[in-house]
């Protein structure tokens, strides 16, 4: 799923390592990632045990979303002011969103929460 993912981004050229939490206390939303750009070297962790009002999107979307951050990495520099960090996350949502709708474009009706 993520080869799949990266090759849309254009990220194939990046080593993304997916790894899952074991428990819900090991992330407390639904996705993480740290990338190490000079490296083009990546892990996103998944969080399948967070699902609720905050965290309801489909782990693929999660994943389409952390991929998308990799992209803006260079847009966003450590000292970011701390309301670029809202507008970011806002930004890769609305792109992880797009994304993920244009290949099921009925997900929402498919997907059955847990
Ligand atoms: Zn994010």
């Amino acid at each position: 799923m993520c080869a799949e993912w990266q090759k849309v981004l254009r990220l194939s050229d990046w080593r993304v390592r997916v790894r899952y939490a074991t428990h819900d206390k090991e992330l407390d939303c639904q996705g993480w990632f740290d990338a190490e750009p000079r490296k083009r070297q990546a892990i996103i962790k998944l969080q399948p045990f967070k699902f609720n009002s905050v965290c309801r999107d489909p782990l693929e979307m999660t994943l389409v979303h952390e991929l998308v951050h990799i992209h803006l990495l260079p847009l966003a520099p450590d000292n970011r002011p701390e309301h670029t960090d809202v507008a970011l996350e806002q930004a890769v949502d609305a792109l992880a969103y797009a994304l993920f709708t244009t290949k099921y474009p009925n997900w929402k009706d498919a997907y059955v929460r847990p």
